[in-house]
This record gives C-alpha cells, structure tokens and sequence, in this order.
C-alpha cells in the first residue's frame, strides 16, 4: 500500500517510526507536510497538489497534525477522505478533541467520568464558580493551551478570582476545574488504538509540579491499566470518534477522570515507557482498513 503520513517534520521520532514501521511491513510510505499541499476543488474532482505534483495512487492517509495548524490540517485531512481515502483519524474527529470543552461535553454524555468543570464567561460569578468545583484549589485551564502551557492552580478563591478576571480581560476562555489532590501530580495515557488499549504509561510530575506533562518535566514508566480504567479510555475514545487516541486520566477517590483525548499522541513517550511497538499497531489498523 502507498501510506501518506501528514506530518510537517519527517525527523519527529513519531513520524520516523511510523515510516520505519510501514516499510518493514512492505509499504510504500510518504511523508507529506500538510501545510504545503493545495487544495483543489472543482465539480467532482477533488486533488491535492504537493511539491510540483498530484498526490495519487495514495491508499491511507495517518494524520499527524499539531494544534496550531488545526485548520489547514483538518482541511487537507478532508480532502483525502473527498478522494475516497482512508484515514486513520477522520477530519471531524479531529477538530472535535481540538475543543477541550466540546469534548468534555461529549464525553459527559458518554457517560465517562471527569473532574468536574464549569465553563463561564462571567468573572462576577467566581465564588459560585468556585463553590461548585468544591472550592479552592481549582485549577484554571486556558481552552486553547497544550502540553500543560495554560493550565494554573489557584491556591485561593481570591486568587482564582483574579486569574478569571484577567483572563477574561484578555478574552481568553478558560475553563474551571475542581483541583483532583489525591492524583498527586501524576496522570495515566491510555494509548488505543482500534478499540484496544495498546499500551498506557503513568506520568509523574517533577517535584513540586502539579502538571504530570513530559514537556513540563515529568516522567514516563509502563502501569498496568485497572479494568475500569481500561474500560474509561475505550469509551472515551469511542466517544471522540478516534480510531488512534491517546487518553489521559487522574487516578482519583471515585475512579478514573478524563482531562483529554489526544488525536496525535506522540509516539515517544508511550513506545520508551512500555517498551511496546505501537507504531506497527497502527499501520495494522489502516491495514485492516484499507
Ligand atoms: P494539557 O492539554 O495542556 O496537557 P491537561 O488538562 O492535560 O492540559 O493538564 C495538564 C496536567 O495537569 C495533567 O496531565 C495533570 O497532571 C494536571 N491536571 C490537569 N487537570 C487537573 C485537575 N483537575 N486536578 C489535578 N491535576 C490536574
Ligand atoms: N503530542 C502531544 C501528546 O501526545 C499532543 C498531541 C496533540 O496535539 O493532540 O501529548
């Protein structure tokens, strides 16, 4: 099969080992950077344009689009699925987990649990806001942040009240989150991939870090998942509509807390942690789909 991989830097070590993945298995594989492909539109004739050529012959498509170019991503993720391609993460899906809070809203429906959380755009209402999230600490998240950037706990409802504040001075939505203590700053990712849980890793923050996140420092080791926990990142991920998801959890009193579902989980940490080949399970996945 010819596999395209929408990745915008062919030395990312998620895109090397999906390529070095796909070729040990017999597939042609190319890397194509989102951002320089056109989009070409005519009555019933939908091409990409890539590099001085049309992409052709292509089978499926592994997007791996980063969050700042959601847009132009998804739009060309779009276009292969307008040519009747496969891809391993539909368009949709994708710009659903981009939306921190259209996400919780789904997964509330789907019954998964998470800490609670209020959206407001209304600073006047911060001891309700606060109250309700079982008072402080909170945590404050910026709905547009990634790998822990814009994510703050406030210590006190008075400190919680300003961030609001300012935040809504800059137009800024955040969301307002009862603060999980007992986590101790540590998260799990589950890695699925095709309704099955490939692999899952524990992330402990550094000391003093209540953001387990590795680009804030943390680090990774293999955990063996409880079935509720297992059972939680399936039906999150089912939720979202995502065929590859990487979900995150806190190990709380009352059971697993979904934060997030990611639609381009990083390769790296979960492969290094488990010691496990995921990059081939997902080239099994667009196999058994193409
Ligand atoms: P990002 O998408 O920026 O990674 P997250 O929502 O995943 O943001 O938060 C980053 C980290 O902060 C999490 O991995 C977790 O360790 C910690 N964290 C987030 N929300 C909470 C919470 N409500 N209670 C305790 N810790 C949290
Ligand atoms: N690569 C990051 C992670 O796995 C973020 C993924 C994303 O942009 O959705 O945590």
């Amino acid at each position: 099969m010819k596999i395209v991989i929408l990745s915008r830097q062919p030395s990312l070590y998620s895109t090397r080992r999906l390529v070095e993945a796909g070729e040990k298995m017999g597939h042609e594989m190319m890397v194509v950077d989102h951002l320089k492909c056109n989009i070409e539109l005519e009555k019933k004739k939908p091409r990409l344009y890539y590099k001085g050529e049309y992409l052709t012959g292509v089978d499926a498509v592994i997007p791996r689009i980063g969050a700042s170019v959601t847009f132009y991503g998804t739009a060309v993720v779009r276009q292969f699925e307008m040519m009747k391609i496969f891809t391993a993460v539909e368009s949709q899906a994708l710009i659903r987990s981009r939306d921190k809070l259209r996400s919780l809203q789904l997964l509330s429906r789907a019954g998964v649990g998470m800490p609670k959380t209020i959206f407001s755009n209304f600073a006047k209402d911060v001891d309700h806001i606060v109250d309700s999230v079982g008072g402080a600490p909170v945590v404050l998240k910026l709905l547009e942040g990634t790998q822990g950037l814009g994510v703050i706990l406030a210590e006190s409802q008075n400190a919680a009240g300003s961030v609001m504040e300012a935040f809504n001075g800059l137009e800024a939505r955040i969301i307002v989150q009862e603060f999980i203590k007992e986590a101790g700053g540590a998260d799990i990712r589950a890695f699925v991939v095709d309704g099955v849980v490939v692999g899952a890793m524990k992330r402990q923050g550094k000391e003093g870090e209540f953001r387990s996140n590795l680009h804030r420092g943390g680090s990774a080791n293999i955990i063996e998942l409880s079935e509720e926990e297992e059972n939680t990142a399936l039906v999150a991920a089912k939720a979202m509509g995502l065929g590859v998801a990487g979900v995150d959890m806190l190990q709380s009193n009352s059971g697993p807390l979904v934060l997030e579902v990611n639609s381009s989980p990083g390769l790296e940490g979960i492969e290094k942690a488990t010691g496990k080949d995921i990059a081939k399970k997902i080239i099994r996945y667009v196999e058994r789909n193409v």
